[in-house]
């Protein structure tokens, strides 16, 4: 049984965790914990976000509910994960963080403190995507240079960053599979570019609708031709990976786990 903490609860993706733990018979929400101003620390998360109660009050300090718990499930900020590091690192507990936007220094002292619990630290924590990145890293390597690579991602018509960061982590896959240089990717092409040389890692973005996140990868060759492709269809992709990784560590010795090492890739 996961019995998890869930650190902003009433996030987009707090909220969702707490739906996906409450239906799943092996796992419980054991204890939210909100931002110390936001406006229901106290009351009951189940009230708020299935419409009945669950017996648990969200706190405004992990410390308050993490006694007891076997897994802690943080999606917030770089701030707040690194201080959730240290408690699950104190208390050896199982750590789940799928925060964003940390930058370098946050980073480097974030995985010092996480590596001392058994953390899954990940940009992206849908089981499908990884698995399109071991797939993409293992074609690069065996279709080799013969293939031209070409990456398109497509994205709703309100992203506001391009290319996303999976199509970024598709082109270090594809790099790492074939040997080649960041100095290879080719972001997107207008006017007299040139003939494509052999190593270019073509990277492109559309954008539109209300698409939740498609990435392709091509693997182009004279005779033949590889496509590998993956569709979100919602954020309970990452929902569903990051409950999976919590149970996957329950019993790990401390230590930074990734995506790949959980599904084996
Ligand atoms: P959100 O803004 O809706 O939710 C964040 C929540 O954290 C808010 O409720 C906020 O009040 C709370 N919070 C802020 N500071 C806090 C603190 N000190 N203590 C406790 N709670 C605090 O954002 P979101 O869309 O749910 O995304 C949250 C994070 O997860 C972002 O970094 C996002 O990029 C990332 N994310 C990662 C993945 C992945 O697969 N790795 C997927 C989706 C989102």
């Amino acid at each position: 049984m996961v019995k998890a903490v869930v650190t902003g609860g009433m996030g987009r993706m707090g909220q969702m965790f707490v739906r996906h733990l409450v239906d799943n018979p092996k796992t419980l929400v054991y204890g939210a914990v909100e931002r110390p101003d936001h406006p229901h620390i106290g009351e009951d998360i189940g009230t708020l976000v299935l419409g009945r109660p669950i017996d648990a009050a969200i706190a405004d300090d992990l410390l308050d509910v993490v006694i007891g718990a076997n897994a802690v499930i943080d999606f917030t900020t770089p701030e707040n994960s690194i201080a959730c590091a240290k408690v699950c690192a104190d208390r050896k507990i199982p750590y789940v963080c799928g925060t964003t936007g940390m930058d370098d220094a946050q980073k480097e002292k974030f995985l010092d403190i996480a590596r001392e619990t058994a953390t899954m630290f990940a940009p992206n924590f849908s089981v499908g995507v990884n698995v399109l990145l071991g797939l993409a890293r293992k074609a690069a390597f065996a279709l080799g240079e013969s293939f031209d690579i070409e990456i398109v991602e497509a994205h709703h018509r309100h992203k506001i960053d391009a290319p996303s960061g999976t199509a970024l982590a598709l082109a270090e896959a594809v790099r790492q599979g074939r040997g080649l240089s960041e100095d290879d990717y080719c972001f997107g092409r207008k006017g007299q570019v040139g003939e494509r040389y052999e190593k270019e890692i073509g990277i492109h973005a559309v954008r539109g609708g209300d698409v939740v996140g498609e990435h392709e990868v091509h693997f182009l060759g004279d005779s033949e031709a590889v496509m590998l492709r993956h569709r979100a269809s919602s954020r309970e992709a990452f929902v569903r990976g990051a409950v999976r990784a919590a149970a996957w560590l329950q019993g790990k010795p401390a230590g930074l786990y990734t995506m790949a090492d959980m599904l084996d890739l």
